[in-house]
């Protein structure tokens, strides 16, 4: 086949791009090594029939319009809104921390004006944020910062807070009102049938084929492509010629509960300070499935294995900045998404990082 553009990867950055560019008029061909579309978004049935994310929990949230209108094209929505709670001094309190985490905790009965008093008598202000530590302690002190985050954050990562960029813990806020919702974005919403179907849609275009289980590495030397659109880790690409990218990976241990209606109270529970595992997942929270069986996902980070986060440190982006210097000397390749780019982006930020490349490619001017 006459092939325009080659894209490496079937997951959100992959398949946007592709849709994209085969809707202008290209003939696209998307390989993935995985045996099947989504990415890490993947969603399918266990063997009792429960909706699960094979790669743990995935919640659509975003404040953009541009790429909620997009994603509206392939799918209808269930309205979400995720809730967790963390497992803290034997308590299910909610995170991101709020005023009745802090009154619950502490056995208070502080107002939002009381709270935000207190935290002035706890926080220790720092003169300036780069680390994950500066931005907890800074906001809210020590002891909270222990229970909450920091053991969470060193079995997540393997590092201490204080080793990794702000903006990791940031993702996390802090408040003083009672909001328990994990998002406060503008659009909170679960692909109604399911991530697999939405992606099949957006794949379902007369010019683009699509081959799984395919390698890019088996196939590099002899693509006759016009433009290669990247979207796997970016040190393999370049054969880890100035060494490894580090990425954190997870091991899901998913486990289906027959006869069970309800294994916890809310989509997420954090276990910031007990057991190996961060988190436990009930996806029925997320799908809205009801039934008599629940299925659970526990994740229990490590150092090996799929790359599932890039981790932000300074020393990963001097690194990453090296390849990415590489990769701008790359003529016709574009590199997009979580690993290609190395950023801890949602999945929003990977459909709008997809959207500008493809006009880009497309020469389109950015509205
Ligand atoms: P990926 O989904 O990783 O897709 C890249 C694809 O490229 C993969 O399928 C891979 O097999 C393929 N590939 C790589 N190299 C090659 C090669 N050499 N040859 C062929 N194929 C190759 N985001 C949210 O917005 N909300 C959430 O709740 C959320 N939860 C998450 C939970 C977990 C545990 C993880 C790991 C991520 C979560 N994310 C969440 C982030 C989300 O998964 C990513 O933003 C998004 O899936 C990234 O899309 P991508 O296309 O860049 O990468
Ligand atoms: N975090 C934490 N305690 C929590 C939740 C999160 O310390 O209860 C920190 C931790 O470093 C984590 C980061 O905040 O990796 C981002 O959390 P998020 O829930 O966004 O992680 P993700 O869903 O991307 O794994």
């Amino acid at each position: 086949m006459e092939l325009d553009v080659l894209v490496v990867g079937a997951g959100f950055a992959g398949s946007v791009v592709a849709e994209r560019l085969a809707s202008a008029g290209q003939r696209v061909h998307v390989i993935d090594r995985r045996s099947h579309i989504a990415g890490n978004a993947f969603d399918e049935n266990d063997a009792q029939g429960t909706q699960i994310h094979r790669y743990g929990p995935h919640i659509f949230h975003t404040n953009s319009d541009e790429v909620f209108a997009y994603l509206s094209r392939f799918t209808d929505w269930r309205p979400y809104e995720h809730r967790v709670l963390a497992s803290v001094d034997g308590k299910l309190l909610p995170i991101p921390i709020n005023l009745d985490t802090v009154n619950r905790l502490y056995g208070l009965h502080l107002d939002e004006e009381g709270l935000k008093a207190y935290f002035e008598t706890v926080r220790e202000p720092r003169e300036t944020i780069r680390t994950s530590e500066d931005v907890i302690v800074n906001t809210v002190g020590w002891d909270l910062y222990r229970k909450f985050y920091q053991g969470y954050t060193r079995k997540q990562w393997g590092l201490d807070p204080s080793e990794l960029f702000a903006s990791v813990a940031s993702r996390v806020p802090v408040r003083t009102n009672r909001d328990d919702r994990y998002f406060t974005d503008t659009h909170q919403a679960m692909p109604k049938d399911g991530y697999t179907p939405m992606f099949s849609r957006i794949l379902d275009h007369p010019n683009i084929s699509i081959e799984l289980g395919r390698d890019f590495r088996e196939i590099r030397a002899k693509t006759r492509a016009r433009h290669i659109v990247y979207t796997g880790p970016i040190d393999e690409y370049f054969d880890h010629c100035f060494g490894k990218l580090p990425y954190r990976s997870l091991r899901f241990e998913h486990e289906q509960l027959p006869g069970v209606e309800q294994y916890q109270p809310v989509g997420t529970v954090n276990y910031p300070n007990e057991h190996a595992y961060t988190r436990i997942t009930e996806f029925r929270h997320l799908t809205g499935q009801t039934g008599p069986h629940t299925s659970i996902v526990r994740e229990y980070p490590q150092a090996q294995g799929d790359p599932y986060y890039p981790i932000p440190r300074p020393e990963n982006d001097l690194l990453f900045k090296r390849y990415q210097a590489l990769a701008q000397q790359e003529k016709d390749v574009t590199f997009v998404g979580r690993l290609a780019q190395y950023r801890y982006y949602n999945m929003d930020q990977v459909v709008g990082a997809a959207l500008s490349i493809a006009k880009k490619i497309l020469g389109q001017p950015e509205t």
